[in-house]
Order: structure tokens, then C-alpha cells, then sequence
């Protein structure tokens, strides 16, 4: 990835603006002492704006659209008006990075759509704030990040090496040390680190892989998309419920890439 300093999130800030890059990134919704509010839109004209301030800008109107679509936890609004989606995707795409729509983003893998990332973490969170997140399918990074908001600690486990390698250099500039990047098979979960409050799976499996559920702390909730044979995809929201008991309950249909096993 040497074309990283062509993103329009790097670019140059709007004439006499005395902010560095970094400082710029988190001005939209950042995490303000205090606790910083759910953003709103302001629609000022795009055309009058700098590179930085229409990528805020059209962030801002994804927020929006994400609330309008039924996501209302303001932590999670505010977590997504935060992290710059256009950071993770290639320069090539950066312009479309506000749409809600999922990307490619290389090894066939794909940067989820927003509206879906804000859904599976407004369940998995149920309005807390859960001290210990783990994610499968780290891919670029993204949801992530957009985690690392709203929770204590995250780890997140990718098994494609490049993918896991990108993820590393997508988050660095962001500076999130309650981040954790693995690389491995996620279906085996991080039972050394386990139990966790909630697990989110960014990718699809016939079945919600047992050593997951079993490295769920009871009263936390798994959510997942799981194939259903001839059906299409569903997004399952697990609660355990007990030592060995879960209850699982099938919500919207999503269309995810597949959970597979083992490492390349
Ligand atoms: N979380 C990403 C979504 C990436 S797509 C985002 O923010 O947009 C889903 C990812 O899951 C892919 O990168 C894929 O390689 C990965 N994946 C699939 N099976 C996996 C497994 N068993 N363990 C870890 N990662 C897996």
C-alpha cells in the first residue's frame, strides 16, 4: 500500500487552518471531554469546502442516514461520525466512502456497509459500554476502530495476512492502544482472553461457531451473520444465558462474505 499518502484524509487542510493532519481527523465528533454529543447536520454548500471538511462532511450525512435507518445509540452515531471510513478503503475509492454500501477492499474481502456496522454494534453494546469486544474478521480495519469507541478493549482476529497487516496500518495514525490486531482463525475465537461481553462476526458462517459462544461471558451477546442453507444470510443476536445455555434470536437479512477456516 505506497499510495496511502494520496488519501484524502492526509490532504491538505482547508487554507488557514492551523491544525495538523491528526488533530483535523478527530474535530468531527470527536471525544470531547464530557462526552461528546451525537452529531447533527449542518448542511453548508460542499462546493465552498476544503478536501477534509467535505470528507466531514459527507461523514456527517452518513451518520445521518444511519440514525434515520433505525440506529439510535448516540455512542455509536458519535463512534461513527468519528472514525474517517475514508482511511480504510483504497485512494481510488475514497470519494465513495460515505455511501452505505460496502467496498472492496483486496483478497476478495470487502469493508462492511456502515448502516450494518453501526446495527451489529448498537446490539452487541445494548446501550453499555462492554469492557471486553472481540471482532472476527478484521479485514481493513474499520469496525474496528469504530469498536474501539464505544468499548473498554477490542481485540480483532483476521485470518488473511495481508488483510491483518493492512488493518495495523490503517489504525496506526488513529492511535487506538485499546485496539488489538491478531492474526488467526477467529472460529477458534482468543480463549486467552476470554470471557468477552460481546463478540461481533464480520463474516458468515453455516453456524455460529461453538468456541465463540463458549468464550461469551454469561449475560453478553454475540452477534453474527449465519447462512441459512437456501435462504440467504441472517444476522443472529445471541444472549448467553447461562453455562450452557444461549438464546438466539434471527433479525435482518445481510449479506456478508464467508467465515472461513484457517489462516493464508
Ligand atoms: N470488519 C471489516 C469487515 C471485513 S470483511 C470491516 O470493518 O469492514 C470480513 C473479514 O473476515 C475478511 O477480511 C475475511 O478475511 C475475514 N474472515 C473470514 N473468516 C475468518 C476467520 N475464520 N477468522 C478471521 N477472519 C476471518
Amino acid at each position: 500500500m505506497t499510495e496511502r499518502k494520496n488519501k484524502s484524509w492526509v490532504a491538505p487542510l482547508p487554507t488557514g487552518s492551523k491544525q495538523s493532519a491528526a488533530s483535523h481527523r478527530y474535530t468531527i465528533a470527536g471525544r470531547t471531554p464530557g462526552g461528546a454529543k451525537p452529531a447533527s447536520v449542518a448542511a453548508p454548500a460542499l462546493s465552498s469546502m476544503g478536501p477534509g471538511m467535505v470528507s466531514d462532511a459527507l461523514r456527517l450525512r452518513m451518520v445521518e442516514r444511519i440514525r434515520g435507518a433505525g440506529v439510535r445509540d448516540a455512542r455509536v452515531l458519535d463512534a461513527m461520525a468519528a472514525i474517517p471510513r475514508h482511511g480504510f478503503v483504497e485512494p481510488g475509492l475514497a470519494s465513495r466512502a460515505y455511501e452505505d454500501t460496502a467496498l472492496p477492499i483486496g483478497h476478495g474481502q470487502t469493508i462492511s456497509q456502515p448502516f450494518i456496522v453501526a446495527r451489529m454494534i448498537e446490539l452487541a453494546c445494548a446501550g453499555q459500554v462492554p469492557e471486553r469486544v472481540l471482532e472476527i474478521g478484521t479485514g481493513c480495519g474499520y469496525q474496528a476502530a469504530v469498536l474501539g469507541r464505544v468499548a473498554g478493549m477490542v481485540f480483532s482476529i483476521e485470518r488473511v495476512k495481508a488483510l491483518h497487516e493492512l488493518a495495523k496500518e490503517n489504525l496506526r495514525p488513529l492511535r487506538m492502544p485499546n485496539v488489538r490486531l491478531h492474526f488467526g482463525d477467529g472460529m477458534l475465537g482468543l480463549p486467552a482472553q476470554a470471557p468477552f461481553d460481546a463478540i461481533v462476526l464480520a463474516a458468515a458462517g453455516m453456524a455460529v461457531p461453538q468456541a465463540l459462544l463458549d468464550q461469551l461471558k454469561v449475560g453478553g451477546r454475540l452477534v453474527a451473520p449465519v447462512a441459512q442453507q437456501g435462504q440467504g444470510q441472517r444476522l443472529a443476536f445471541v444472549e448467553r444465558i447461562g453455562a450452557r445455555e444461549w438464546k438466539t434470536r434471527y433479525m435482518d437479512g445481510v449479506n456478508f462474505v464467508p467465515l472461513l477456516p484457517g489462516t493464508i
